[in-house]
C-alpha cells in the first residue's frame, strides 16, 4: 500500500518541457466543465456524479476533479481504492468519493479513516463493511452494486435475497446508493437495456430504500427512464460521442500534436519502417513523428488514418514503431515542414473517437492510454 507521502512525491514528477517533448497534449478544462452542466441539465432532475477513474480517463483527475467539485459536482467514483486516496486531497471534504472495483479484504480501516465509500459487490464485501462499521460503533457509508446481467461486478439475484431475508446483516452500513451499470447502454436499440432497466427495478426494492444510479454516458442519453436519483457519466465529460455513430453533443476537450523529428524524400521502390510493411510506389516525402505505440498511439494505427499539418491530411504509412511513426507528407510543399513541427493527431480535423475508429478500437483506450512522455497543458 503506498502511503500518501508517497503519493506526494509520484505526483511531483514533471511531464517533459515544452521544447523536449515529442508531442503536446492540451486538455480544455472549461470543455470539461461544460460537457458536466450540459449533461447534467439533460439529467431530468438527477444528481449528476463524475466518473474520474484511471486518472480521469488520462487527463488527470488533479486537474480535473477540482474544476467539475466547483461546476457543483458532489460524487465522484474511481475504481481503485488507491485513487480514491489520491483524489482525496483535491476535493472538498463534503464530497463523496465512491471506489466501483469494491472492498478489497482487510481494507476496511484504509477506507474508512480516508472517507472514501466502497462500493460493495458481493455478500462477503456487505458482511465485512457492515463488521467493522459494528465493531467500530459507527455508521459507515457504502453502496450497494447490483448484477443486473453483465456478470462482472454485483450481486447475483441470490444474494440480494439473502440479504433481503436477513436485512441485519446491513447493520452498520449506510446505504448511500444502490447502482448497476448497463452493458449495451452505447447501442440505444439493443434488448439488454431495457431488460436491465427491469431487473434493476425489482432488485433494488428486495433491499433497503436508497437513492438509485444506473446510468453512464450512454445511459443518460437513453432517456429519463434510465436516470433515477443519480447518473454517473464519464467518456461524455471528456467529449466522447455517448452514443457512436449519433451527433456528438459534447465539446471536444483533447488536443494532441505531434512533432516532426526528420523529414526525408524517398525514391519508388523505397519501403517505410518495420516489416517494409509499405514500399512507395512514387517519389515520396516521408516525416517522422516522435510519437509510437509507447506513448498510446496504437500500432494498430499502422499504415490507416491521417495527421494533419495545416490542414493538410498526412496519412500514416509503415508500421507504427515504440517510439516513432512516419506519414506521407508529399502533399506538403518542400520546405514547410521543419524539425519540431508540431502535426495535430487529434484536434479540429478528427476527434478522439475518429482516431479510435481508425485504431479499431474505442474513444475511452485512446483516452487511457495517452502517454506520460507528453507534455501537457491545461486550459480553460
Ligand atoms: C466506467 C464506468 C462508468 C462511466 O462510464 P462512461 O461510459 O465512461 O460514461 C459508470 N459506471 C461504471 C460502473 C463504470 O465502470
Amino acid at each position: 500500500m503506498v502511503s500518501l507521502s508517497q503519493v506526494a512525491v509520484a505526483n511531483a514528477i514533471p511531464w517533459p518541457t515544452a521544447e523536449h517533448a515529442g508531442a503536446w497534449l492540451t486538455v480544455d478544462l472549461s470543455a470539461i466543465r461544460d460537457n458536466y452542466l450540459a449533461l447534467q441539465a439533460r439529467a431530468s432532475g438527477a444528481a449528476c456524479a463524475a466518473v474520474v477513474k484511471a486518472d480521469a480517463y488520462g487527463l488527470g483527475a488533479d486537474r480535473v476533479a477540482p474544476v467539475l467539485a466547483a461546476a457543483g459536482c458532489r460524487h465522484f467514483f474511481v475504481a481503485h481504492l488507491e485513487e480514491g486516496l489520491r483524489l482525496r486531497p483535491h476535493l472538498p471534504s463534503s464530497a463523496a468519493i465512491y471506489v466501483l472495483n469494491g472492498l478489497m479484504p482487510d481494507a476496511e480501516a484504509e477506507c474508512a479513516e480516508a472517507g472514501v465509500t466502497p462500493v460493495l459487490n458481493d455478500l462477503r464485501q456487505v458482511e465485512a463493511w457492515a463488521a467493522y462499521a459494528r465493531r467500530h460503533g459507527r455508521a459507515l457509508p457504502g453502496v450497494i452494486q447490483i448484477d443486473t446481467g453483465m456478470s462482472r461486478l454485483g450481486l447475483p439475484l441470490a444474494e440480494i435475497e439473502a440479504l433481503a431475508d436477513t436485512p441485519a446483516t446491513l447493520a452498520g452500513i449506510e446505504l448511500k446508493a444502490v447502482m448497476s451499470h448497463l452493458a449495451c447502454g452505447d447501442e440505444p436499440e439493443h434488448p439488454a437495456n431495457a431488460e436491465q432497466l427491469a431487473a434493476f427495478e425489482a432488485r433494488r426494492r428486495l433491499l433497503p430504500a436508497a437513492p438509485a444510479c444506473f446510468a453512464n454516458s450512454a445511459g443518460i442519453h437513453l432517456g429519463p427512464a434510465y436516470h433515477f436519483d443519480m447518473v454517473r457519466p464519464g467518456a461524455a465529460l471528456y467529449g466522447l460521442a455517448p452514443v457512436p455513430g449519433l451527433p456528438n453533443p459534447m465539446k471536444p476537450v483533447v488536443r494532441l500534436d505531434g512533432r516532426v523529428i526528420q523529414v526525408r524524400d524517398i525514391a519508388p521502390g523505397c519501403a517505410v519502417g518495420y516489416g517494409y510493411s509499405f514500399r512507395a510506389d512514387r517519389p515520396m516525402r516521408i516525416a517522422t513523428l516522435a510519437v509510437g505505440y509507447a506513448d498510446g498511439w496504437l500500432r494498430s494505427h499502422s499504415n490507416t488514418g491521417s495527421a494533419y499539418f495545416e490542414g493538410i491530411a498526412l496519412p500514416f504509412v509503415g508500421r507504427i514503431s515504440m517510439d516513432s511513426a512516419t506519414l506521407d507528407a508529399s502533399a506538403v510543399p518542400p520546405g514547410r515542414l521543419f524539425d519540431g513541427a508540431p502535426v495535430e493527431l487529434i484536434g479540429p480535423h478528427q476527434s478522439v473517437d475518429d482516431v479510435a475508429a481508425a485504431a479499431h478500437t474505442i474513444g475511452y483506450e485512446i483516452l487511457t492510454g495517452l502517454g506520460s512522455r507528453y507534455h501537457r497543458r491545461y486550459i480553460g
